[in-house]
């Protein structure tokens, strides 16, 4: 694991909740959720969707409850779930209600949109009487229009206050087992809510940049939001809200929980150098063959593609495993010292060879079974290069001399 999380900001202190069998908040790790995209009659579609969703990384999963089919559904659903399930709920009461009966761990209400007040009560009085946890949903493309009047537009404030609104309903029939979120489609707004939501409140937040789109610019909204505030301290479980398979969403939520050190890694962890003038081989094809290789192996590891031996695996040494190309050769290192030196056209194969070897057998045995003579064959390769290539394999200095002699000619 790393420990890259004791250089964020800490996390705010809030009150736990569960989720079935999944803390939020209160110091629990941040969670990652996901939705079905699947009809929740559907029930063996939503199911499989469901554990794809859970073998990808989420620990949480929501379904829609928009009809009655849906609540039936879902009693047939949780029971068979890897994962708690949260009902999602708009404009109708009587759906949450039947959600509760179907047995669901979590319910989600969208204040913008389910918004009598006996109703509201009556729904978190049965929640509260059967210990189910209810998310307050607020989304600025859906906030209740007086309070769009009242701040003028969706606001950080607005949001804010819509999500307080609906607490002090709750609060009126006993009920304080939530969590809260404030989502917006802009960064800027959602990055504000939730600052402004973690000064407001003690309960958890779930964190979300909402209609993000389809990926890339999806993902980049989602990670620049969630990133930004997880930074801060702020967040107790995350969703990326993506216009593709929820997979993804999933995926991505882990992904960014791992990078932050938020979470132990569970999956690989492949960087690359980003290639330059002295590469030897083509990286990006390189990278693209060994993530295809090791991609579904859950091998818990950092693994490193370096396009040449002069500077690749110092650079790489805080890997566990990487492979650096050079003098038609690839030199395989274990956190930065060399283990074998093998033909260029075996890179690939090597790397995952020694990936699940290294996993299996540990560190340790596997620098203890480095090839003899492999180092020194790798220095002389490096050594060699060196000399070829010297220290300017970007022809700098030429061209620098070029421009003297140019500029000298033309001012002659
Ligand atoms: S490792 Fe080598 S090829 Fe890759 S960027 Fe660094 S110097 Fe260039």
């Amino acid at each position: 694991m790393e420990h890259s999380s004791d250089l964020l900001s800490p996390r705010r202190a809030t009150r736990q909740i569960r989720i079935g069998s999944v803390p939020v908040g209160g110091g629990a790790p941040v969670s990652v959720q996901s939705m079905t995209t699947t009809k929740t009659a559907d029930v063996e579609g939503t199911l499989a969707q469901i554990y794809a969703l859970a073998a990808a990384g989420a620990d949480i999963v929501r379904c829609t409850c928009n009809e009655e089919a849906a609540a039936e559904g879902l009693a047939q659903i949780v029971p068979r779930s890897p994962v708690p399930i949260v009902a999602d709920i708009h404009f109708h009461h009587e759906m949450a209600l039947a959600a509760l009966e179907a047995g669901v761990q979590g319910l989600r209400l969208n204040p913008g949109n389910l918004r009598k007040e006996h109703e509201i009560k009556q729904v978190a009085a049965e929640a509260r009487d059967r210990g189910v946890p209810i998310r307050i949903g607020v989304n600025a493309g859906s906030l209740h229009p007086d309070l769009f009047k009242r701040f003028g537009g969706a606001t950080p404030e607005a949001l804010v206050e819509s999500a307080r609104m609906e607490l002090a309903y709750f609060e009126e029939v006993d009920f304080t087992d939530v969590k809260i979120s404030v989502k917006a489609s802009s960064v800027a707004l959602m990055i504000a809510a939730y600052r402004l939501a973690s000064e407001t409140f003690e309960h958890p937040l779930h964190l979300g940049v909402t209609e993000a789109g389809p990926p890339p610019a999806g993902l980049l909204k989602g990670s620049a939001g969630i990133g930004t505030l997880l930074a801060e301290g702020i967040g107790d479980t995350i969703r990326y809200s993506l216009t593709a398979d929820p997979v993804e969403e999933a995926k991505a939520g882990r992904q960014l929980l791992e990078v932050l050190g938020l979470r132990e890694r569970k999956g690989l962890d492949l960087i690359a150098c980003p290639s330059c003038g002295r590469a030897e081989v083509d990286v990006i094809a390189v990278a693209n063959a060994a993530q295809a290789a090791l991609d579904g192996r859950n091998l818990p590891i950092q693994v490193a593609i370096m396009g040449c031996v002069v500077n690749g695996p110092g650079e790489a040494r805080g890997a566990d495993l990487g492979i650096a190309a050079g003098r038609h050769r690839g030199h395989l290192f274990i956190k930065g010292q060399i283990v074998r030196v093998v033909p260029e056209d075996e890179m690939v194969e090597a790397l995952v060879a020694e990936a699940e070897k290294l996993v299996a057998e540990g560190v340790e045995a596997r620098l203890a079974a480095a090839e003899e003579g492999a180092a020194a064959e790798a220095e002389a390769d490096r050594v060699a290069l060196l000399e070829e290539k010297g220290a300017d394999a970007n022809r700098s200095s030429v061209k620098i001399e070029r421009i003297r002699h140019r500029l000298e000619h033309e001012e002659g």
